[in-house]
């Protein structure tokens, strides 16, 4: 490529109190075009003065937001909607120059974004709440959720739109003001919700966006104007804001890391099952937290689907997440490129079988983007680094069990528990897994099993800090606080 066909590198802005603001503290992140390999961006860190405007505007706004009756929410949530549809292509191309993941797939990030805001719409009916009548002579008793007040939430690189809407939406549906740390690697499309969520008519001050990594995460643990946090990020860092904010006595919704296994049966349908684990272990190049790592091959079936795998492994179209019909993009960074070809130094050392290595891929015309081909291992076993740790990349382990019974003991042995699939054509196997698996989201002859907007997201164990799911009716108890009202007028006829 040559200078002149670089492209400009944009400075991008805060947004608080409903307008852009320049980052003031001299500090900047970098963010890059990972299907070139490109400089893109420089996104401010913000300073804790910056931090604390931000608060500031969220505690004002949260004066009037907070008794604007829930239809008049719904209805600009309506509005909201309705812009996101609008401008569907637009985010989901900012989506892609981002983070490098498929247009068809950031496609995809934003119709699941909507639905969140399509849930939301309901919100009058999800605040409703039980009555009793004459809980004793003369008195009553009913429940209230009220808002917490400024909230706010931190988002991983990997879904930059619908990650940050599980949270803002339902806080600001819920009554709550809201600050989002976004993920510096992938900041650009927040700054664009922010924007239509004004335009909607969203009072200033409700959603605001403060750039910036640790320190800034710390700002908004360490204020004492912020009454919740939302995390979703690796579990250390999901831990350590659980922690640091349960501490300060905020509620804290934290998200963590995944190794989703994905269990095939000796009767599981093999055609169905292959296409399953390709889409799920290697789409969006493994960087989703729903993506199948490790098939536990049960009895037989591992010989046949390490057959049936390594064709579809080696055959995986790869490029430029502008460019049609391709299975997977480029990685986030360079540096995660080289974590995760760590990875596959790590299990090939260990003794596992690398079937399919995606080291060193080049793609043309794209020489220096962040690419690494898709890998598969066959025979790891359970005491690998491979194994044990979340690799985020495009790297598939096959480990195999002698039974339904050891494969249930493997996935529940491990301190990671988000998602799990089982691939089986027996009704008895599947309700025994359904019941005996210790994960947050299961799914029977389903890989990457997302629950929808009105049911709640999250995992188990070391998945997941705190009580609460994402979104969902989860997200409403998340973001309010229970009332009881008990109510007596002694005067009244009975
Ligand atoms: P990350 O943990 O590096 O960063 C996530 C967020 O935390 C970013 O906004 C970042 O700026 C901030 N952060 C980073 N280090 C911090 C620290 N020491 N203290 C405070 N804040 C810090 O994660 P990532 O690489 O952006 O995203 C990928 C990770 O997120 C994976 O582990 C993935 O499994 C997880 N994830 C989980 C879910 C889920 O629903 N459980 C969904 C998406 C991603």
């Amino acid at each position: 490529m040559s200078e002149a066909d670089q492209p400009m590198v944009r400075e991008l802005d805060h947004f608080i109190d409903g307008v852009h603001a320049a980052g003031a503290s001299g500090r900047f992140n970098d963010v890059y075009d990972p299907a070139q390999g490109l400089l893109t961006a420089h996104v401010p860190v913000a300073s804790s003065a910056e931090v604390s405007a931000a608060v500031a505007a969220a505690k004002a706004a949260f004066e009037t937001w907070s008794e604007t009756p829930p239809i008049k929410r719904a209805r600009l949530m309506f509005r909201f909607k309705e812009l996101l549809e609008q401008h569907a292509d637009e985010l989901a191309e900012i989506i892609t120059r981002d983070h490098g993941k498929l247009f068809s797939d950031a496609k995809g990030e934003v119709m699941r974004g909507i639905e969140i805001v399509e849930f939301a719409c309901g919100i009058p009916n999800l605040l409703k709440t039980d009555y009793t009548d004459q809980i004793s002579g003369g008195i009553d008793n009913w429940n209230l959720r009220q808002p917490l007040g400024v909230t706010a939430g931190v988002t991983p690189f990997n879904f930059p739109m619908v990650v940050p809407c599980w949270m803002f939406v339902m806080a600001a549906a819920t009554g709550n003001t809201f600050i989002l740390k976004p993920s510096e690697r992938t900041p650009s499309a927040s700054i664009r919700l922010a924007e239509l969520f004004i335009e909607a008519g969203f009072p200033k001050g409700v959603f605001n966006v403060v750039h910036g990594d640790k320190s800034v995460v710390d700002a908004l643990i360490q204020h004492p104007d912020v009454a919740a946090i939302s995390v979703v990020a690796s579990t250390p860092v999901a831990e350590y804001i659980y922690a640091e904010g349960a501490k300060r006595g905020k509620r804290v919704q934290a998200l963590g890391s995944a190794k989703n296994h994905l269990v095939v049966m000796p009767d599981a349908d093999l055609d169905r099952t292959v296409d399953a684990i390709i889409a799920s272990a290697y789409g969006s190049a493994g960087e989703r937290c729903m993506a199948t790592s490790v098939v536990v091959a049960v009895g037989r079936t591992g010989d046949e689907l390490i057959a049936r795998l390594a064709p579809r492994v080696r055959a995986l179209r790869i490029g430029g997440g502008m460019e049609p019909d391709l299975d997977m993009g480029p990685l986030i960074s360079a540096a995660h490129r080289n974590k995760v070809t760590g990875y596959i130094e790590a299990g090939f050392a260990a003794g596992a079988d690398l079937v399919v290595d995606g080291r060193g891929h080049t793609v043309p015309g794209h020489e220096a983007g962040f690419f690494l081909a898709g890998t598969l291992f066959d025979n790891v076993t359970p005491d690998m680094k491979i194994y044990k740790e979340e690799i985020f990349g495009p790297v598939l382990s096959v480990v195999r069990v002698p039974d339904l019974a050891a494969a249930i003991a493997l996935v529940n042995a491990h301190e990671l528990g988000n998602c799990v699939s089982l691939y089986t054509a027996d009704g008895s196997a599947a309700r025994t897994f359904s019941r005996k698996i210790q994960a947050g989201m299961v799914g029977i002859n389903l890989p990457s099993p997302v629950p929808p907007a009105w049911h709640s997201f999250g995992g188990w164990k070391r998945s997941l800090f705190g009580d609460h799911h994402a979104y969902g009716e989860e997200a409403v108890r998340f973001y309010t606080h229970y009332k009881s009202v008990m109510q007596h007028w002694p005067d009244t006829q009975q």
